[in-house]
């Protein structure tokens, strides 16, 4: 059996981070969704197909990058109509929002879409039952973290294990987000604020660690967190909030490099999620 790694984007605006909804106005300045174009430049220097999760409400703003990813031959697939979690909408609600999304992105792209990531990773196995019964081939949404207090608890006790990262039920896939067991608890290695913010020799010392046993990794990243550019003045943050979103850009993309090349040198064989099963 190969080992499969998974590169995907969350594509979203600065200000669909927790952090920011609705405590700052929105400023097109510091919205930093076109930096999915570095993204998509380093997946292709290394002829990596990855999957990006896109917000409608992004979709007008990089319209031509995103088919410029298409083009590359990278997958796009739905991060939802705006950044709302599931768990702040009725069931009815989540099918709507969800099915309005999916239909916009398609429309406008004119691709299919076959996979879901939750916003905020607000996922349970009730909503994964209802993205399999909307015809999704798949979500990506289980992180399972502590610290991520927003992020759904999913069982998947009738899933069948075929991987680490992957679980599947009757032809629909859960890509579930890498972690290593770390201090008491685990820590997530799957990328977002993780890489980004635990110094570098901590995280590289686990992700080496992970990758001695690992069968799949699964790897996410914002726009914002590659882009070099100011951030909008932040007044009603504290100092933590303030680190995460200043914290370790600069570095990140290469951060990333030393990932795929790592993952490469271990022999893992990299996928976009809607192509697992095909050759
Ligand atoms: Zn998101």
């Amino acid at each position: 059996m190969n080992k499969v790694a998974f590169m995907t984007i969350d594509v979203e605006s600065l200000y669909d981070s927790e952090l920011l909804k609705d405590r700052m106005q929105y400023d097109i300045k510091y919205s930093y969704e076109s930096y999915l174009k570095i993204y998509i430049d380093l997946l292709n220097k290394y002829n990596i197909k990855g999957t990006f999760f896109v917000l409608a409400s992004s979709l007008s703003k990089i319209k031509d990058i995103l088919k410029y990813a298409i083009d590359s031959g990278h997958e796009i697939a739905l991060h939802g109509l705006d950044h709302t979690s599931p768990f702040e909408m009725t069931d009815e609600d989540f099918i709507n929002h969800t099915l309005k999304a999916k239909e916009l992105i398609e429309n406008e792209l004119n691709i299919k879409i076959k996979g879901y990531r939750a916003p905020c990773f607000g996922i349970d196995d009730n909503k994964l039952k209802i993205l399999k019964d909307l015809g999704f081939m798949y979500d990506s949404s289980n992180l399972d973290f502590h610290l991520a207090k927003k992020s759904g608890n999913v069982k998947l006790d009738d899933f069948n294990k075929e991987y680490m990262c992957v679980a599947s039920k009757d032809g629909f896939y859960e890509f579930s987000l890498s972690k290593v067991k770390a201090y008491s608890g685990h820590l997530p290695i799957s990328g977002g604020g993780y890489i980004r913010l635990v110094p570098w020799f901590v995280i590289k010392y686990y992700i080496k660690k992970y990758f001695k046993t690992a069968d799949s990794y699964v790897f996410y990243a914002h726009p914002f967190e590659l882009s070099n550019g100011k951030l909008p003045k932040f007044k009603n943050l504290n100092w933590k909030e303030k680190l995460y979103l200043k914290i370790g850009r600069k570095s990140y993309i290469k951060k990333i490099e030393y990932l795929i090349k790592l993952l490469k040198k271990k022999g893992f064989e990299f996928k976009a999620m809607g192509n697992y099963g095909n050759n």
